[in-house]
């Protein structure tokens, strides 16, 4: 991986000069907050739906105790543009943007955070990627112990576990249920099934992330006059569909092939939204939602 530039602690460093105590509380708790934001290039850059991750941002800052206001857009996008042009980026990229605590302390730390913004190069995803999923046997974290809600590294490691397991079992990706049994999210991403026409996925109250790809997939369709329902879904409802794909921002659009031991075949509705989807991140379409910033760079 090329040692980028990245913003950290007010400095404009490179990552591998960017470092932090192994005693801190983030290296030893996963103590951090962060989003994963996308930006598209083409005549010019877009970031995608900035304004929504800034405020998913700041409400896992405070929830999880976390004494600081997070940067502003203007300050945000600034620092993105310098970004660029150090790095020389000319590609889709996504960047990586965290608040940490890096002192040494403990999971209970009152230190102030700091955080960082990190460039990852990251492309678009293309029409014929597909992934395979498996439902595990480890559960989603509950909303009543740790709040999925929260983009918090800690929470990540649910992820890890349920992934392990899928991998022991031959599939690409893990489907998680959540605590009453209902089908909640992959490990990063959330879910979409379509039965006759109609698109489904787990309502808020299935133990998933607030997904803004969710957000847009439901918006888009809603556009395009689909039926939608956010309900709760059980594995056998699931298994019936006709069409399922995941969603989130590193995941795009993903279509399943394969759900366990069921083939779903990569349907109408599932080519729809991929290709809606594409406009949409590049301010083609839907700029009623203003979901791009463009920068000029
Ligand atoms: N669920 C989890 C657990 C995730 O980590 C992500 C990725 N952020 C998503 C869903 C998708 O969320 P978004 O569309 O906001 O990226």
């Amino acid at each position: 991986m090329k040692d980028y530039y990245i913003f950290y602690n007010n400095n404009f460093v490179k990552q591998s000069n960017a470092t932090l105590p192994v005693l801190s509380a983030s290296t030893q708790f996963g103590l951090n907050v962060f989003e994963g934001i996308r930006i598209y290039k083409e005549d010019s850059f877009f970031v995608f739906r900035l304004e929504d991750h800034l405020r998913r941002l700041n409400n896992s800052l405070h929830q999880i105790g976390f004494k600081a206001e997070i940067i502003s857009k203007n300050e945000f996008l600034e620092i993105l543009k310098e970004l660029i042009v150090l790095n020389n980026i000319r590609s889709d990229f996504s960047i990586r943007f965290t608040y940490l605590i890096n002192e040494m302390d403990s999971w209970s730390s009152k230190k102030r955070p700091v955080f960082f913004i990190a460039p990852l190069i990251k492309e678009r995803n293309k029409a014929d990627e597909h992934k395979t999923i498996v439902v595990t046997k480890t559960r989603r974290i509950s909303s009543l112990a740790m709040d999925p809600k929260v983009k918090c590294g800690a929470n990540y490691i649910n992820g890890r576990y349920a992934l392990l397991e899928a991998r022991s079992l031959g599939a690409d990706l893990p489907l998680l249920k959540n605590k009453d049994g209902f089908i909640s999210e992959s490990s990063g991403a959330c879910i979409f099934m379509v039965k006759n026409g109609t698109v489904k996925t787990p309502s808020l109250d299935s133990d998933i992330l607030e997904s803004i790809t969710r957000d847009t997939v439901i918006k888009i369709l809603s556009e395009s006059n689909y039926q939608i329902e956010e309900k709760l879904i059980s594995e056998d409802e699931l298994i019936e569909s006709d069409e399922i794909f995941l969603c989130g921002s590193a995941a795009e659009i993903t279509p399943i092939k394969l759900l366990g031991d069921s083939d779903f075949k990569i349907g109408d509705i599932t080519k729809h939204i991929f290709n809606e989807y594409q406009l949409a991140i590049t301010a083609k379409s839907y700029q009623g939602f203003s979901w791009t910033s463009k920068l000029d760079v």
